[in-house]
């Protein structure tokens, strides 16, 4: 036998990625991943169990997801066939990648969230990086231009940011729309939180795709269901791409349930948005601290102490939360909204490190 080295047989180009480890410290207050803070309300947890049946365990599930599509055209008002679910939206970023940027280029623009990079990367595309203003708003003109003077097949957009907060407008959006012929992603996975929905523009811009996600607003992260919206033409590709089989009928149960208790999650998001405020006017009257403003369920902030110290501080307390210092966001963190006890917390811990 012929020496075999995966190391050799692998993709190089692929060799600069890093497997995503997740920081796992059992124990701790979990503030570091923006999920949904309260446990997932008992009643709806009996409402899928109830309405599961034994078969969706033997069967393979619906590829298409049709159910859920149709509650999905109720919540957002966009047709069935403009809907596109996906297991999490990360498959989907992957399936974007895959499906039009193979061989071109992807526009990016940083600091923003990560898969976009990494998901380009497998599919063998091109990540481009254009950053964002001083203020985080989107440098419209750099993304249009180069938009047009590389081989852009997509743009991706994360609206309101992660991890900045700020939305972009949806003028600065249509501009894009208008000047472009690459696809262009609109992430609106915080939209429940806050800023305004570009979904009423897929209809005129057959370049738009809307993405969105159960796993922030909804508490289903540990589910994966995402979903898209963009014309049919844009689905219609994305499904010669995507796995028959990608989302499982448990999940898709699961979020059809969570469709049918909109008004107790539409409370529920009413009261992370109102814990976001409070945390807000807290974290802003502690000296040394400088938090930028939130349409998300997390706060963003600048310390006048180095990221990494504060970061090990909370954690060395038991609560764990992101450092994202890096380029453009020097000494930031961010802290996802929990629990009132936990928000609570979380400030004793902050204004003790800040001293
Ligand atoms: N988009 C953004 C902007 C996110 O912050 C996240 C989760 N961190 C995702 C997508 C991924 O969401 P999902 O759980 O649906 O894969």
């Amino acid at each position: 036998m012929n020496k075999f080295s995966p190391s050799t047989l692998a993709r190089q180009d692929l060799k600069k990625l890093s497997p995503y480890e997740p920081v796992v410290q059992p124990g701790v207050i979990k503030m570091d991943a923006n999920e949904f803070p309260f446990d997932f309300p008992q009643e709806v947890m009996d409402y899928i169990y109830s309405s599961t049946d034994p078969q969706s365990f033997n069967r393979y599930p619906d590829p298409m997801a049709g159910d859920l599509r149709t509650a999905l055209a109720g919540y957002t008002g966009a047709p069935k066939e403009y809907i596109l679910a996906g297991n999490g939206s990360d498959e989907i970023i992957l399936n974007l990648a895959l499906t039009f940027a193979t061989g071109g280029d992807v526009l990016i623009t940083p600091p923003t969230f990560s898969m976009y990079e990494v998901h380009s990367m497998v599919a063998g595309a091109r990540p481009k990086f254009i950053p964002r203003n001083g203020d985080f708003s989107v440098n419209v003109e750099e993304v249009i231009n180069q938009a047009n003077n590389t081989d852009t097949r997509l743009i991706f957009i994360c609206s309101p940011n992660n991890p900045t907060a700020n939305e972009t407008p949806q003028h600065e959006i249509k501009r894009i729309l208008q000047n472009v012929s690459a696809l262009v992603v609109l992430d609106e996975a915080y939209i429940e939180f806050g800023g305004t929905s570009c979904l009423s523009l897929v209809d005129e811009y057959p370049n738009l795709a809307v993405m969105r996600t159960f796993s922030k607003c909804f508490g289903l992260a540990g589910l994966r269901i995402g979903y898209l919206i963009a014309s049919p033409g844009v689905i219609n590709e994305l499904r010669r791409v995507k796995q028959p089989f990608n989302l499982n009928s448990f999940s898709q149960r699961a979020a059809l349930a969570v469709l049918d208790h909109l008004p107790l999650f539409e409370e529920l998001i009413a009261d992370i948005r109102d814990k976001r405020d409070l945390l807000w006017q807290q974290m802003q009257r502690i000296p040394g601290i400088e938090v930028l403003e939130s349409k998300t369920n997390f706060i963003t902030f600048k310390t006048t102490l180095p990221a990494a110290e504060i970061y090990q501080g909370l954690l060395n307390k038991g609560i764990l939360i992101r450092n994202v210092s890096g380029p453009g966001l020097e000494n930031y963190l961010r802290v996802s909204v929990g629990t009132g006890d936990e928000n609570n917390t979380f400030l004793t811990a902050l204004r003790d490190l800040m001293g």
